[in-house]
């Protein structure tokens, strides 16, 4: 049996198709093709909104989901990550209960693949009878350099454990203040041609920290008794510090980019602006620091954007539709295709997974989804 669906727009992952274009799917998913509507027969399901395929969240912790309201909003990254640190252990009982509520909230809004981070196997029994897509970054921190090697292996057999019941799962630093250089150098040689991804210039902090050694960090780091002294500032800021760790091929994205600036963006070279990606979160960016990047700059640039919902720590929900409004109303000179893209087959292309996922080419499964009245919802 067929399924046929019109509605108001049809959405493809790259563009918006002609009017009165009809997607038409097998009973599963399968996209068999678009045509007109004159040429589909009868049985046709009509909606009223947008039709899209499935939303590729690139960046989610969903070991975090346990962590809703439980930190208050605006209070900086800084205090943020202290928060995370002090209230984030929980019964294992009540970390999957929340898991399974959040990966509900995901599948039921849209979304059919997630780059997740793991800091723990936590989620391993949750996404091994999920429905949704899993690419697993296991992450690393480590900011003394002395304790590199043991993070690594602590993380490797992590890792281990994710893949040996066949999730796919790679290593990434967790963020340009929380890695040191030696951990970063392991890391560069353990992800020859793989996926990098690395929380970026956050906070404003970030680029004080690499630029003089001064700023919340440093008292941070006193205050967790972090031995510090071999660090030494770059006098750069921070992506211009840690983007020459990566010299293995790897394919990088970047997330948040919230301090990241024009000037930082606009010295990239070509190759390095085909192998970024730039994943923006806005409703945790704003919900942590009540500031967004600027996209505009990003666009102008003409970066590769994604879109990423950040953990329900940060964020109200894993709902993607609702960081595709946010940008619609504080950037509403966006042209609404450029977000969805990058909410679609961007995503895909940043996981990896675009011959699966991200837009309604022939022979794909990548979810149908109807955005109605503000609403986004999957209906196949
Ligand atoms: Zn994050």
């Amino acid at each position: 049996m067929l399924r046929k669906f019109k509605a108001n727009r049809l959405f493809n992952g790259s563009a918006f198709a002609p009017k009165d274009s009809v997607l038409i799917t097998t009973a599963m998913g399968k996209i068999l093709d678009i045509v007109p509507e004159v040429d589909a027969g009868d049985q046709i399901e009509i909606l009223a909104g947008t039709l899209c395929p499935g939303f590729v969240n690139v960046h989610c912790h969903i070991e975090l989901s346990h962590m809703l309201n439980m930190i208050p909003e605006h209070t900086g990254l800084v205090n943020f990550v202290q928060q995370v640190i002090q209230k984030r252990a929980a019964l294992p009982e009540l970390k999957q209960e929340a898991m399974r509520i959040a990966e509900a909230q995901l599948y039921n809004s849209g979304t059919v693949a997630i780059g997740d981070i793991c800091n723990s196997a936590d989620s391993i029994e949750l996404k091994q009878k999920s429905k949704l897509y899993w690419k697993n970054f296991i992450e690393i921190t480590g900011f003394v350099d002395s304790f590199a090697a043991n993070r690594m292996a602590e993380m490797e057999a992590i890792k281990k454990s994710f893949t040996s019941k066949g999730l796919p799962a790679g290593i990434v630093p967790h963020a340009p203040y929380s890695v040191s250089k030696t951990l970063f150098g392991q890391i560069n040689d353990a992800t020859v041609g793989e996926i990098i991804s690395i929380h970026n210039q956050e906070t404003a902090a970030e680029n004080e920290l690499y630029e003089t050694k001064t700023g919340a960090f440093i008292q941070f780091y006193n205050l967790l008794g972090i031995d510090v002294s071999n660090f030494s500032p770059t006098g750069k800021s921070s992506i211009k510090s840690w983007l020459p760790y990566f010299t293995k091929d790897q394919r990088i994205i970047s997330v948040h980019n919230t301090c990241t600036s024009r000037n930082d963006l606009h010295n990239l070279s070509v190759s390095q602006k085909e192998n970024i990606t730039f994943c923006i979160c806005p409703n945790a960016n704003l919900y942590i620091e009540n500031r967004l990047p600027e996209i505009p700059v990003f666009l102008a640039e003409k970066l590769n954007i994604v879109i990423g919902t950040d953990s329900l720590a940060s964020n109200h929900t894993l709902n993607m539709y609702e960081e595709i409004k946010t940008i619609q109303k504080y950037f509403p000179g966006i042209a609404e295709e450029n977000i969805l893209r990058w909410a679609t087959f961007g995503g895909a292309s940043a996981l990896g997974v675009a011959d699966q996922f991200g837009n309604f080419e022939k022979g794909k499964q990548p979810a149908v989804v109807i955005l109605q009245h503000g609403e986004s919802k999957r209906i196949l």
